[in-house]
């Protein structure tokens, strides 16, 4: 993500962004817990996925395989009516499980097509099936819904999730929001296949994530059908509804871009767009292929919202993106989106690496070099923002997309390849990417790679520069 400046950068690279932004981009770029309370031990589903950040995201007892989403958005009475069929695995025996939605009204739950007990409590929606599920047992929820959807407001004061426009709505899940528009098991440590089935007024585009499948018109109603492949974490869905000029066309590396632009931005946005395939074409060089088997741009015209957010395949941008704004959320789809996180603490994984991918690109495209940019921020004073905190260890879910995630992130890979040469640090991004491709990576592991790809004991360069607090000492 990137914080917007309100030229609109990365959210999660919002805020941020825009003083990262402002402060270090290159000019010339910018050309189990849970303790789910009573019932008998252990077959209760825990309320949340562990994670001490947001301890309700995500649930215990059971991995989501795939969401077939059935969405109806009304963009005048702005009422969604939702069906959410999951297929799910049980990970454990369970007696009753949660899923996380927040608001909206559920009118029925079925487990296999029988009838299943629920009841709502806080974000927690608790489902008891009529029978008990077996470890390993796979199965299919149903969830029945309607209301208007509201965002969430994070511990930074960003709003996320369902945020609507003028002519739709943004939708953006970093990190909480996909349980204002659907039920699921919201932490990103669950990663599961899509299908999006989503039915506007006529003259509207509704924009998830992957492929579209089709498209039809009748009694004055679009329905737009996405398909989601490879595996995504649930703050990565989008469901973007808006007036957007519409672009296709495929690489010729393959790729199927599907652009969509609010056409109050589509000036300020063409020249940018336009660079999409040589930024994807140039980070494949340097991480490794493409991810995904689709691609493109939502840029939507939603002045409120502040940042941009990495979307899966497809990023979506609150206003017309710069061009380092491009490459920070194309260098996502490797890094945060394909290689994804299991605890929110290690975002400089996410933040960090896209931050740095500008700073490459920059280097490589006549700009500033990483060391420049590297530098300029190293000479900020020991009270500055950016050394408030250490980025491998934000302390709360607020600090997550301040700037010390974002550009001491970044510092951190500088050191890192200062300290191992580039053939080493490259070949480090990219059997990064390869390896945890589809998957998750915490930092114990990135460590451990760069350590076994260099030969190099690195565990004081890692203390140093992720996890001690203050201005480090020059390396
Ligand atoms: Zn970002």
């Amino acid at each position: 993500m990137t914080a917007a400046h309100r030229q609109t950068s990365p959210r999660r690279t919002a805020v941020l962004r825009r003083e990262a932004v402002l402060a270090t981009v290159p000019v010339a770029v910018a050309a189990l817990l849970g303790a789910a309370g009573t019932a008998s031990a252990g077959t209760v589903g825990t309320s949340g996925a562990g994670d001490p950040y947001f301890p309700l995201s995500g649930n215990g007892g059971y991995h989501v395989k795939h969401y077939d989403l059935t969405l109806r958005y009304d963009t005048t009475s702005r009422r969604l009516d939702g069906k959410a069929v999951l297929t799910v695995r049980a990970t454990q025996k369970l007696t009753r499980f949660d899923l996380d939605l927040k608001g909206l009204k559920v009118t029925g739950v079925t487990v296999d097509r029988t009838a299943a007990g629920f009841r709502r409590d806080g974000q927690e929606l608790v489902v008891t099936p009529r029978h008990t599920l077996r470890k390993d047992q796979e199965f299919r929820v149903t969830v029945t819904y309607h209301g208007t959807p509201k965002s969430v407001t994070d511990p930074d004061g960003s709003a996320d999730g369902w945020i609507r426009t003028d002519d739709g709505a943004f939708v953006a899940g970093e990190p909480q929001g996909a349980m204002t528009w659907f039920p699921g098991n919201n932490h990103p440590k669950d990663k599961s296949s899509y299908d999006f089935t989503i039915t506007v007024p006529k003259g509207r585009t509704a924009v998830a994530n992957g492929v579209l499948r089709g498209q039809h018109t009748e009694n004055g109603r679009t329905t737009f059908r996405w398909h989601q492949a490879e595996p995504m974490a649930s703050y990565l869905a989008t469901a973007t509804v808006g007036k957007f000029k519409v672009e296709q066309y495929t690489t010729h590396d393959g790729i199927q871009i599907y652009n969509a632009v609010d056409a109050r931005e589509a000036r300020a946005a063409a020249p940018v767009l336009k660079k999409l395939p040589s930024v994807l074409e140039w980070e494949s060089k340097l991480f490794g292929p493409y991810p995904f088997r689709a691609a493109g741009s939502i840029v939507d015209h939603a002045p409120d919202v502040g940042y941009a957010l990495e979307t899966q395949s497809r990023p979506l941008y609150d206003s017309a993106p710069d061009l380092s704004t491009l490459v920070h959320e194309s260098a996502h789809q490797w890094f945060g989106d394909s290689v994804s996180l299991t605890a929110w603490k290690d975002i400089w994984l996410n933040e960090g690496f896209a931050t740095y991918a500008e700073w490459l690109y920059s280097e490589q495209h006549g700009g500033d070099s990483a060391q420049k940019t590297f530098d300029a921020l190293y000479a900020r004073p020991a009270n500055d923002g950016l050394w408030a905190f250490p980025p491998g260890d934000p302390g709360s879910g607020k600090n997550l997309f301040d700037t010390p995630v974002y550009a001491r992130g970044a510092m951190v890979l500088h050191e890192l390849r200062k300290t191992v040469g580039d053939q080493d640090f490259f070949r480090i991004l990219r059997t990064w990417a390869t390896e945890h491709r589809a998957g998750h990576g915490t930092t114990a592991q990135f460590v451990k790679l760069s350590e076994r790809v260099s030969g190099k004991d690195l565990d004081g360069l890692f203390h140093t520069w992720l996890y001690t607090k203050g201005k480090p000492s020059k390396a």
